[in-house]
């Protein structure tokens, strides 16, 4: 028998897991799907390209802690993705900045004083929100707030979401600054790392301790018990903590209705490199089909003679049963499923051995940082509650 149950065998329920069995635990982890790592699952496809199952990963962070946590696992390749946006026809570099307002206006003198007056309103080297600038005093600076809003972040944004970006909490859209300045990285972070031999080798490492069990293709929720009177849930015979990582609507029945979720489905082709992108990620906020397309022979080391192999990404709804878009990606944040999730949340509360955490259980977009900072937490919660 274990001490804890954890379900789920993504990120999170992983370095939980984790710190569980150093700290001398032994953890067992139960896990839907046929493999380990979550939505950072890769794998080599039939060209040897390691290609990313759930949509594209690069692991990013600017706190130390993390990033030791990670290189003491694998060694990393840096990577410092590139990103170009196809507007009117044209590859503009994203985040917008200097280089994409060269782009954007062919008239170059035009460029350079709209470049001036941006400096002038907001110093140079800075960094704002695409709504700083609509809201500029000035009509040069708003036109430009206002040729990024209505052609990138408004089509984009109704196009992932499949809804009117004002229905979609701003919090959203504001996760792509805009540059007051030449720089244009894609990702801010100190750290970029892609893991040597990739992130289900990297699951591989953090799993690998005498002290952890796994057990794939087990629906937890088939044999999950959650008994209200001793408000207690339990596993068989397993009465101890459970960290439990998985949708937080489908562990209480959808009591009190279906969280809504964004889903992505994957188009793979094998194309010529020289028909390929001229960057990693390129995104298409225009038209009414896919909206990015991941090369994955620019991710390091790997590289492929003459080839690209692409994943052509769209956004479609989550629905559970269908065979098309099954699997939760994005929470879908609006205020009513935000109340709804917290409704879950208050009634996870009431169960003295039930540990939630993670994209699915928390109802929380994470990037890879702060699913494993939340991992963390919640084995130093376990361990403190007295229950193992
Ligand atoms: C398209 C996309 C791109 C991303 N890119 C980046 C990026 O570049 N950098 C970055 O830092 N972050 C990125 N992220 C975020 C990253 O994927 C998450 O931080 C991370 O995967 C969250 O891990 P998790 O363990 O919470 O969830 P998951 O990885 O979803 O793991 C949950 C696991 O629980 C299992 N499970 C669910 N229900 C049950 C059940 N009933 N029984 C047993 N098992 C169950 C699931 O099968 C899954 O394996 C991206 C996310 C998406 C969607």
């Amino acid at each position: 028998m274990y001490d804890v149950l954890v379900v789920g065998c993504g990120l999170c329920g992983m370095v939980a897991a984790r710190e569980l069995a150093e700290k001398g635990k032994k953890v067992h982890i139960v896990e839907r799907r046929d493999h380990i790592g979550g939505n950072i699952y890769d794998y080599y496809d039939n060209n040897g390209i390691l290609v990313q199952k759930y949509g594209p990963h690069v692991f990013f962070t600017d706190n130390e802690k993390i990033e030791k946590y990670i290189t003491r696992f694998v060694p990393v390749h840096s990577f410092y993705p590139e990103c170009r946006t196809f507007i009117d026809g044209k590859a503009i570099p994203m985040p917008f900045s200097f280089a994409s307002i060269d782009i954007i206006y062919e008239d170059q003198t035009y460029a350079a004083k709209l470049k001036k007056s941006l400096v002038n309103e907001f110093g140079v080297n800075t960094i704002v929100s695409v709504v700083d600038v609509l809201n500029s005093d000035k009509c040069e600076i708003r036109e430009y707030g206002a040729y990024m809003y209505e052609h990138e972040y408004r089509k984009y944004s109704a196009k992932q979401w499949g809804r009117p970006i004002e229905t979609i909490d701003p919090s959203v859209f504001m996760r792509v600054p805009v540059y007051i300045s030449n720089k244009k990285p894609y990702l801010r972070q100190k750290y970029q790392y892609m893991p040597e031999g990739g992130f289900t080798e990297l699951s591989k490492q953090i799993i690998d301790h005498p002290n952890i069990s796994v057990e794939l293709e087990t629906d937890a929720l088939d044999s999950l018990q959650i008994d209200n009177k001793k408000n207690w849930v339990s596993f068989h015979e397993f009465n101890g903590p459970v960290v439990y990582t998985g949708p937080i609507d489908a562990l209480f029945q959808y009591e009190y209705g279906q969280l809504p979720y964004r889903a992505l489905e994957f188009v793979w082709k094998t194309i010529s490199k020289n028909k390929a992108p001229s960057t990693a990620l390129s995104a298409f906020p225009e038209g009414d089909k896919y909206i990015r397309i991941t090369d994955y022979t620019q991710f390091p080391p790997q590289e492929l003679l003459g080839k690209a192999v692409i994943a052509i990404e769209f956004p479609v709804e989550y629905k559970a049963d269908e065979l098309c878009g099954n699997e939760p990606y994005y929470p879908t944040l609006t205020s009513n499923s935000r109340a709804m999730y917290e409704k879950y949340a208050e009634l996870a509360k009431e169960y003295h051995n039930l540990f939630p955490c993670g994209r699915l259980a928390d109802f929380k977009y994470y990037n890879m940082d702060a699913v494993i900072e939340r991992a963390f937490s919640v084995a130093n919660i376990v361990m403190a509650s007295g229950h193992c």
